[in-house]
Order: structure tokens, then C-alpha cells, then sequence
């Protein structure tokens, strides 16, 4: 018969991230850059210690356990005490992409019932649109200091700081109480809800530093480019802190030149975003003739990150970590590195490996499976939906009773085979897989041959009706500013590297790459625009 171990049974609560890491590294700093030159900078120790006022601050505000309150805001260290400050004490982090269309963002704070909701100044304009259209918040609060900075006569961050701390101590509770709200971008509908738990929370953070994933140690300097209100900035505003990193965060200015400014001056060793926000970093250095000094890891994701992209950043000495995860997965469900034996490797064959997304973390499990729900072979050919479970993976949407699971499995959308050593390879999100005459192409394989042509600034595959084989594929070009490629030149690229049928039919050029909230090719939009709509599945 089992019987129970004899452990102690702590609950895995986001302050204790908070008091481990002050404890143990109450020196490490926490930079931000504040615009225009300015930096601010202080030690986990005064983090700790504002954190802890504002806990009080939102106690004394009436904010109860189980209140959401929004944010909207860039990375900064205001922000990192709004998401341990709501949590430590049971209120709920609600992250807001302010980068959604107004309407979007109304129904979000609608939907989440937010109570409060701090807000950058750099938003002002923002929120004075939203304030009617939400009634429901009491109080909007701009994260402005010192006490005298105020904005149209509402209260200020500073205000919420100035209570008597010295007695607080975080209450304990059951992990298993929701953290941190955050939507998913709703391109196909409204946007839904994914409510973290803290139990979950820390366990990813704890997954996401093992050394084959993220790697974050205390040695490390960690910049996230990935927004705070993109799936908690991948969970590096716990791994981070939990690891006793040092935090640079690069607030609003997301420019190629800024961040590659901020990465040398404070010497950043890892940083993460999605390969758009990259993209600029790169070119920056690049086009200066540039290499980094300190950065050591690039860990890219959020949609599919180009080969083209690891070599690039390979010779000016950094290593890309491809990593695959969404909104309801907390988000990190795989990372890549190479096995050793895969070491020794050819380039070409390293980088076809690099540019998969990856191994589970533990705690993660995939499957791929077909239309009726029977499991495919994990033979690294075959294609299937990709389902996921584990212990940071949604069950249910805020707000919805019913489940978003299919026999106990999460249907991610995404289109990916496995192979034996359970590296994933995404082909698509079903809904932009191209068939033509009734096999698959991969839009993400097509685009990442394109994106070879040194031209080539942006590229996206999109499927157009044929009479004949049902769908054709279609390249839509973004190209670098002061160059000229050519639809012919581009096209010289496949021969050789893909079946003939897979070759496009056609190349447009664009001037400007519609993309979403969270910095990726919108796929939607250039359907409209160059084709009518089509139906939204695969
Ligand atoms: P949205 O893109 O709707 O804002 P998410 O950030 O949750 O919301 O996006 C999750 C989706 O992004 C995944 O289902 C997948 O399609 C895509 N994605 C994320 N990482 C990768 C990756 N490394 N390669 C390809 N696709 C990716």
C-alpha cells in the first residue's frame, strides 16, 4: 500500500521567488532604461523593499485577493513590483497589450473586471480613450515619480508607496491561486483569457532555468525584449530573479540602436524576444559593423525564428536558442540545443537542427495527432496537430466553464512533427498551411528560403485559390531599404532546395509588413489584401 513521504509540504508562491532572492543576493541589480540616455538602477534589496510598499499600498486601497489589476506598460522596474507586489498578496497581475486595436483592449479590462489599473505615462493618450469605455476601473494610476509628477489630476504611482511597510510579511496561501491574467491576441475572435497560478508560475520558472532550456544562472545578465505583456515576458521576470540574475530592462524604446546600446553598457549575456525585435537588433549591427561584446545567448520564439537568423547572429559570436511556446502554456513548452553527439555535426546539418523548436522542458508533454485524435508516430516525417499537457498548460479560459481540453489534451493550433528524440518541428498554424493538390506545404519552410536573399527584409507565404490544385503558394516581400531584388532572383533560390510544386506562383512586393500585437506576421491581413478571406481552418 502507498504511504505518504515524510517531506514538508511548502506552497510554490511567486513571493517566495521574491524573499529567496533577496536574501541571497540582495546586491544584484535591476537596471531600466528610462529613455533619453537615462538609467535607473537598484539593488534587489530596494527592489524587495518598494515591493513590499506597494503590497501594503494596495492593501490600503481596498484591492482584496482575487481583484485583477491591469497594466499597461513597457519592461521596467515599476512594472516588475506591480507583478510580484499583486501576486505576493493573492491579487491577480493583469497584463495588457497596449499594442491591440482600443476596442480590444476595452473588452480585455471589461472582460478581467479590472479594479485597478497602472498605466506609463508613455499611454496617456491611450488610457484617456479607454476610461469611458470602461467604467468598471476605480482608479487609473500613472506610474509617474516623485509625488508632485501627476497626470490630468490622477493619483501617481508614488502615492501607493508611502504607507508603513515595517509590520507586512507575505501571507501564505494555497499555491494553486491564480497569479497573473493574460489574453491571447484574438485573431480569430475575441481574445480569451489564460489565468496563471502561482504553483504554475514557479514551476515553469523553475523549468525554464535548467541549463537545456534557458540556462539562467546567477552569473547571467538577462535582458527581456519580449514585452511584460507577452505571456509575462516568457517568465523571465521570475527565472531571473529566482536565478539571482542581474535584470536590464530596455522600457520603451525597442530600437536596434538602443538595445544594442543597452546590451554593451550593461553587459547583457542572455536576452530574449521574437525574431522581429531581433531582426532590428541584427541589422543595427550589422549595417555598423558591429559585434557583441557580452551577449552570449539569443533565445528566440514566438513565431518561427529563420535560419538565416542563427547564422547571422552565429557570427558575431551569439548562440540562438529557439524556443516555442504560447499564451496558454505560460508560454515555454520547448527550447532548442543540441544533443552532444550532434556536436560534431556539419554546419548544415547543425543549423537545420538549431532552427527546430526543439525539446520538451520537464513538465511539458507533446503529441501529434490526427483529425480523429489517434496519435501519429514520433518519426520526425509525419505532420499532425500538436497537442500538449503539463503542469503549466491551460485547462480552462478566464471566465468559461467549460473546458479547452480534448481528452485531457491542449489542441495548440499549430501543425508540427516529432521526432524520436522528441526535437518538434512547427510546419504551420493549421490555419496557414497551403495544400496544393492535396499535399502540405509549409508557409514557414517557404518564407525561411526567401528570407535567405540578402534583400530580403521581411517575407510571408500565403495560400491563393486554384481552380486546379485547390491552393497555390504565394510570396508577399518586404524588402531592405535602398535594395532591389527581384521576383526572379528571389524565385533561383528553390530551385534545387524544394519540390517544383512547392515553388510560388507568384511574388509581390510590400512596403510595409502588417504584423500583430505581439510582432508577428499577420497573415489575415495580407489575405485580405492581395485575395478574398478564407475559411480560418486548415
Ligand atoms: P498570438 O500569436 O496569438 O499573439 P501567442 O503568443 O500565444 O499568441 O502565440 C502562440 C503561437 O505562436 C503558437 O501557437 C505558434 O503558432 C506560434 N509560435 C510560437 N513560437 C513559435 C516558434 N518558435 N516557431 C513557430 N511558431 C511559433
Amino acid at each position: 500500500m502507498p504511504v505518504p513521504g515524510n517531506m514538508m509540504s511548502l506552497p510554490l508562491l511567486i513571493s517566495s521567488i521574491l524573499t529567496h532572492a533577496v536574501t541571497n543576493n540582495p546586491n544584484q541589480l535591476i537596471v531600466t532604461a528610462l529613455g533619453n540616455g537615462s538609467i535607473h538602477r537598484y539593488r534587489y534589496a530596494d527592489f524587495a523593499t518598494r515591493t513590499r510598499k506597494l503590497a501594503v499600498g494596495l492593501q490600503a486601497n481596498n484591492i482584496q485577493p482575487g481583484d485583477r489589476v491591469g497594466t499597461l506598460a513597457w519592461n521596467t522596474h515599476r512594472h516588475l513590483e506591480i507583478y510580484y507586489a499583486t501576486a505576493g498578496i493573492g491579487v491577480i497581475c493583469h497584463t495588457i497589450n497596449p499594442r491591440l486595436h482600443l476596442d480590444q483592449i476595452a473588452f480585455i479590462i471589461n472582460d478581467a473586471q479590472d479594479t485597478v489599473v497602472f498605466f506609463d505615462q508613455h499611454f496617456s493618450e491611450l488610457v484617456e480613450q479607454l476610461i469611458p469605455l470602461c467604467p468598471a476601473v476605480q482608479q487609473w494610476v500613472v506610474l509617474q515619480e516623485p509625488d508632485n509628477a501627476c497626470h490630468e489630476g490622477r493619483p501617481n504611482y508614488a502615492q501607493w508607496l508611502q504607507h508603513d511597510y515595517a509590520q507586512f510579511t507575505w501571507p501564505q496561501f494555497d499555491e494553486n491561486t491564480a497569479s497573473g491574467l493574460c489574453y491571447t491576441s484574438g485573431t480569430t475572435g475575441n481574445p480569451k483569457g489564460a489565468l496563471y497560478a502561482h504553483r504554475s508560475t514557479v514551476l515553469h520558472a523553475y523549468a525554464s532555468c535548467h541549463p537545456d532550456a534557458l540556462g539562467i544562472s546567477r552569473k547571467n545578465t538577462v535582458m527581456p525584449l519580449v514585452p511584460m505583456f507577452h505571456v509575462n515576458a516568457w517568465g523571465l521576470p521570475y527565472s531571473a530573479l529566482m536565478s539571482g540574475a542581474k535584470i536590464v530592462m530596455p522600457g520603451a524604446d525597442l530600437s536596434g540602436a538602443a538595445l544594442y546600446q543597452l546590451c554593451e553598457s550593461e553587459g547583457v549575456t542572455l536576452s530574449a524576444g521574437v525574431p522581429s525585435v531581433w531582426q532590428g537588433l541584427v541589422d543595427h549591427a550589422q549595417t555598423n559593423g558591429l559585434s557583441f561584446s557580452t551577449l552570449d545567448r539569443a533565445v528566440i520564439g514566438g513565431s518561427a525564428c529563420p535560419p538565416a537568423m542563427i547564422t547571422a547572429l552565429a557570427r558575431m559570436g551569439v548562440s540562438v536558442r529557439h524556443a516555442w511556446g504560447m499564451t496558454e502554456v505560460s508560454p515555454l513548452g520547448t527550447v532548442c540545443t543540441l544533443l552532444p553527439e550532434q556536436e560534431s555535426f556539419d554546419d548544415t546539418e547543425k543549423l537545420h537542427i538549431l532552427a527546430s523548436q526543439g525539446r520538451p522542458l520537464f513538465g511539458a508533454q507533446f503529441s501529434i495527432m490526427d483529425e480523429n485524435g489517434q496519435a501519429l508516430p514520433h518519426d520526425g516525417k509525419t505532420t499532425g496537430n500538436l497537442m500538449i499537457r503539463g503542469n503549466w498548460v491551460i485547462e480552462r479560459y478566464y471566465g468559461h466553464d467549460e473546458t479547452a481540453l480534448e481528452n485531457g489534451w491542449f489542441h495548440t493550433g499549430d501543425v508540427a512533427s516529432i521526432d524520436a528524440n522528441g526535437y518538434m518541428r512547427i510546419t504551420d498554424r493549421s490555419k496557414d498551411v497551403i495544400k496544393s493538390g492535396g499535399e502540405w506545404i509549409s508557409s514557414i519552410d517557404i518564407e525561411n528560403i526567401a528570407l535567405e536573399h540578402t534583400d530580403v527584409l521581411s517575407a510571408a507565404c500565403i495560400a491563393r485559390a486554384d481552380k486546379k490544385w485547390g491552393e497555390r503558394p504565394i510570396l508577399i516581400i518586404m524588402k531592405k531599404p535602398a535594395t532591389t531584388p527581384t521576383a526572379e532572383g528571389i524565385l533561383a533560390l528553390y530551385k534545387d532546395r524544394v519540390a517544383k510544386w512547392m515553388v510560388p506562383d507568384d511574388v509581390y512586393f510590400i512596403d510595409n509588413m502588417p504584423m500583430t500585437a505581439t510582432g508577428k506576421l499577420q497573415k489575415t491581413t495580407l489575405r485580405t489584401m492581395f485575395f478574398e478571406p478564407r475559411e480560418q481552418s486548415a
